[in-house]
This record gives C-alpha cells, sequence and structure tokens, in this order.
C-alpha cells in the first residue's frame, strides 16, 4: 500500500503483530478502483491458538487491575485515536472506499467517543448493597472472561471499538475477527490499546472468513460472542454459542422503515430520506429503506429528492468534495443491481439513478424508487445498498400496521410537526432505535440494538454493561446458621 499507516503484518496477538504465510490469502481491494491495495493471510489454527492463549492469560491480569486504571488506559486510547483521526480516516477509507468526507467524522470519531465513554464509566461499575434485616445480600459485578468480537464490513473501526471498549472496560478481553472484506482498521485499533497500556493479548485481533469466525465462537474458553453482521449469519453464530451456553450478543440486518407525513417539514423530511438511505453509500444496517409518505406529500417529497440528489458528488474518496462512495465490492455491488433489476420487473417506478457508473471500481448511482408495495422484493429484503424505496399511505394507522410487517425490527424513523403523533407513532414501531424527525444518529450515550430478527443485547450506553458482566451475589449471615436437623 501506498501510505504511511499500513499494517505491517495480518493479526495482533499478544501484543504485536502476527504472520503465518500458511492462512489462505485474502485479498485487499480499495472499493474506489477495484486495486488490490494489501494481502492478509487467514489465521491458522496456530494463531487462533495463539491468540485465544493471549487473551486468557491477559484477561487474568486485567481484572485484577483497578477499574480506574482500566479506564484510563481506555481514555488513554481515546486520546490517541483522536489525535491520529486523519490517518486512521484514510485507512478506513481505503478499507471500506467510504468518502473521507464521511470517515473524517464517524469512524476513529465514533471509536474514541465509544472508548472515552466507557473509559469514563469504568470505575463506576460497582455492586449492590441489598438490606434484609440483619442479614444482606451485596453482590459484585464480574468480567465475563475471554470474549469474542466478529465484525461487519461497514463500520470496521466503530465496530472494533464499539465491542471491545464495553469488553474491556467490565474487565474482559477480546479476540475479534474483522470482516474479510475490511481487514485492516481494526489492526490499528489494536496497535493504539497497546501504546495506550493496554497489556499484552487483551485486545487481539486475527483475520479469516467464516470459518475462522466459527472456530473462535466453538472453543470452550471464550465466554461471550458480540456479532455485528446478518440475520443468516447471526442464526448460526448464536445457535453455535447456544450449545456451549455462553453469552451472546446479535446486532444484525434491518429493513426499517421511516413514516413521513404530509404534515412534516418538506426539506427536512427529505435530508431524513437521504440520512436514512445514501450515507455510507447505503451500507448501514439501520437504513430506512421502506419510506412511507402520505399522500398528499408525495409528489412535492419525490421532486424535492430527486432535485437533492443532484448534490451527490462521486469522486475520488480521499478528495474531501466528495460525498458519495462506490460498494465496499464488487460482490455486494452485483447484489445491489440485482435487486435494482427486481425492482424494475416487480413494477416499482425508477425515478433517479439505477446505474452502474462507468468508471474503475464498484460504484452505482443512488437509487430510488416509487410506487413500491409491501409485496415487492425491493421492500422486504435487505439490500445493503443505495436503493431507497418510497411507499405510498393514508392513514397513521395503515403506516403503523405496514412499518411493522416485517421480521426485522432494528430502526424506526417517523417526520412530522405534530407532537403528539410523533410519540405516538414511536410508541407502537417495533423497533429498538427509533428517530424523531431525524434518522440514524448513533451517539455512545445511547443503546444500540435490535429486536425481533435484527438482533439480541444492546450495544454503547450504560446499557451495554450489562451485557459484558455478570452479578455475583452474595448473601451474608450475621447470625448463626439454623438446619432442621
Ligand atoms: P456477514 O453476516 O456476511 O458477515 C459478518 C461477519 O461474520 C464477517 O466477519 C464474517 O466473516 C463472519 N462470519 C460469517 N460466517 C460466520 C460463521 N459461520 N461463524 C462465525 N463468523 C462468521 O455480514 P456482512 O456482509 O459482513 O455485513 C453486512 C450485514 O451486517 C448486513 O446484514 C447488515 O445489516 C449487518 N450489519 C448490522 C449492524 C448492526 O449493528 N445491527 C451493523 C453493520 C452491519
Amino acid at each position: 500500500m501506498q501510505y504511511a499507516t499500513q499494517p505491517t503484518a495480518s493479526h495482533y496477538v499478544n501484543g504485536e503483530y502476527l504472520e503465518d504465510t500458511a492462512g489462505d490469502e485474502i485479498a485487499v481491494i480499495y472499493p474506489a478502483t477495484g486495486e488490490r491495495i494489501a494481502t492478509v493471510h487467514a489465521a491458522t489454527p496456530k494463531v487462533i491458538e495463539a491468540a485465544i492463549a493471549a487473551a486468557e492469560r491477559a484477561q487474568a491480569q486485567w481484572a485484577a487491575t483497578s477499574p480506574r486504571e482500566r479506564g484510563r488506559v481506555l481514555t488513554r486510547a481515546a486520546q490517541i485515536m483522536r489525535e491520529r483521526n486523519h490517518a486512521l480516516s484514510v485507512l478506513e477509507t481505503y478499507d471500506t472506499g467510504k468518502p473521507l468526507q464521511e470517515t473524517l467524522v464517524a469512524d476513529a470519531t465514533s471509536g474514541s467517543d465509544a472508548l472515552e465513554y466507557f473509559g469514563g464509566i469504568a470505575n463506576g461499575l460497582t455492586g449492590e448493597h441489598i438490606p434484609l434485616g440483619e442479614d444482606w445480600v451485596y453482590t459484585v459485578r464480574e468480567p465475563l472472561g475471554v470474549c469474542v468480537g466478529i465484525g461487519a464490513w461497514n463500520y470496521p473501526t466503530q465496530i472494533a471499538c464499539w465491542k471491545a471498549a464495553p469488553a474491556l472496560a467490565c474487565g474482559n478481553a477480546m479476540v475479534f475477527k474483522p470482516s474479510e472484506t475490511t481487514p485492516l482498521s481494526a489492526l490499528k485499533v489494536a496497535e493504539i490499546l497497546t501504546e495506550a497500556g493496554a497489556p499484552a493479548g487483551l485486545f487481539n485481533v486475527v483475520q479469516g472468513m467464516g470459518e475462522v469466525g466459527g472456530a473462535l465462537v466453538s472453543d470452550p474458553r471464550v465466554a461471550k460472542v458480540s456479532l455485528t453482521g446478518s440475520v443468516p449469519t447471526g442464526r448460526k453464530v448464536y445457535a453455535s454459542a447456544a450449545s456451549q451456553m455462553k453469552h451472546v450478543t446479535m446486532e444484525l440486518g434491518g429493513k426499517s422503515p421511516l413514516v413521513i407525513f404530509d404534515d412534516a417539514d418538506l426539506d427536512s423530511a427529505v435530508s431524513g430520506a437521504i440520512n436514512a438511505n445514501f450515507y455510507s453509500s447505503g451500507q448501514v444496517c439501520s437504513n430506512g429503506t421502506r419510506v412511507f409518505v402520505q399522500k398528499g406529500i408525495k409528489e412535492a417529497f419525490l421532486a424535492r429528492l430527486a432535485e437533492r440528489l443532484k448534490g451527490a458528488v462521486m469522486g475520488d474518496p480521499l478528495d474531501e468534495a466528495t460525498n458519495f462512495g462506490p460498494m465496499v465490492s464488487q460482490r455486494q455491488m452485483e447484489i445491489v443491481q440485482g435487486y435494482i433489476a427486481k425492482g424494475k420487473d416487480e413494477g416499482a417506478r425508477l425515478v433517479a439513478g439505477g446505474n452502474r457508473i462507468e468508471r474503475d471500481g464498484f460504484w452505482l448511482e443512488p437509487t430510488v424508487f416509487a410506487d413500491v408495495t409491501d409485496d415487492m422484493t425491493i421492500a422486504r429484503e435487505e439490500i445493503f445498498g443505495p436503493v431507497l424505496s418510497v411507499l405510498d399511505f393514508d392513514t397513521e394507522e395503515e403506516a403503523i400496521a405496514r412499518a411493522n410487517a416485517t421480521e426485522y425490527g432494528l430502526a424506526a424513523g417517523v417526520f412530522t410537526r405534530d407532537i403528539s403523533r410523533a410519540h405516538r407513532v414511536v410508541a407502537q414501531f417495533h423497533a429498538g432505535s427509533c428517530f424523531i424527525n431525524s434518522y440514524n444518529d448513533a451517539p455512545v450515550e445511547a443503546p444500540f440494538g435490535g429486536v425481533k430478527a435484527s438482533g439480541v443485547g444492546r450495544e454503547n450506553s450504560k446499557a451495554a454493561i450489562d451485557h459484558w458482566s455478570q452479578l455475583k451475589s452474595v448473601y451474608v449471615r450475621m447470625g448463626d446458621c439454623e438446619a432442621a436437623f
């Protein structure tokens, strides 16, 4: 690779880079040009063993470290990450193809927010005293042990930090496997944690495809698995973890609704729909891809949206003027092209985009379909690309019923000027993350995660602590212990 921040080997184990060229080659492709920019090797059984053994050793030491010191390490890592934001953002852009305009504000920054937040609350993670008259119970919040994180390819730095920060704050160690499509950024997170003072082995990164993930999940020394990925992968990983009664967090896919009432501020609603569909070229799990627009505002909405799409700048992602990047891979581009073809075949009206851009790399235009009905494939399946579907509706009740008629439940949004309606609608959404007159905000202070097939557990916020620790309760008898005989 042509720039200074390139990681020096495939894996990061026991506080240093580790290579084992016996593992299968994984080509790292820059999505904006299709060029190979690096090669990593999948972890061999030897590398997996070294990572889990290192994590086990580090965890014992880390759990015995004072929570204040643990927090200090995370806070220091947050600071280093923020100081290196530019270089890390360039790396993230090479890894994913997302424009630098986005990565400068959404990736290492969001990762450092998580490290800072969980670093800040590490020493506040206390138990309870429960009085029972003369006797009493106290609780101790304990770590789970060695945890495994498995990432998707859309936010490689953020996903690594959203899992590592609360896990480490609670006294766990982690072995993290990035997506094989974007293997580079998590290595930098590992490097920074070491530099910030984390003991060797506390956060390890191993590369590989699903089978490396599978080997990590089934290892009996692993206490918990946190996956960010698709629903089919989630089912497999959850089942494997369940067979050994492991803890899980599942951050999976979605087909989220965005409901726009005709009293909404038009420009604000159009901005919401753009943020809900075209950020990261549509490769966001919580995207509001089913945009229900009340009939009275529909034509005005479509006209304004088409106008605003002219502002999409598709150029060199490293040029900060570019605001719309390529698909992450040839495969993802072809999947999305398949959905665009299905949308046309099944009778949706293409009102914008729909084409591949004729240049190297994996570029698709931002695409809008109108007159989409609930039974069409593009309204039912997660596309994970820049395809916005507009569905018409008449009444509030109808919109809510149709919004909820999906196996998914990750996110949902509503645009209206009627404050009572906004809360009434949100109260009825079957979704983990909801937005009123906004879309896709994900501050670390707010719990993030889905209901129904979209997942189990929550990331971020104080809620994450419950998913990365367990409570021991201790009954203390003050008098003599009596028995029946
Ligand atoms: P994916 O399910 O194909 O892969 C996710 C990860 O799981 C990869 O690292 C992959 O190597 C690994 N994996 C695959 N099979 C495995 C197995 N049998 N055992 C263990 N690990 C295995 O998903 P993707 O294509 O990388 O990402 C896109 C999907 O992720 C979309 O469905 C999207 O909605 C979802 N996603 C969810 C969130 C969220 O927070 N809810 C965030 C980003 C992406």
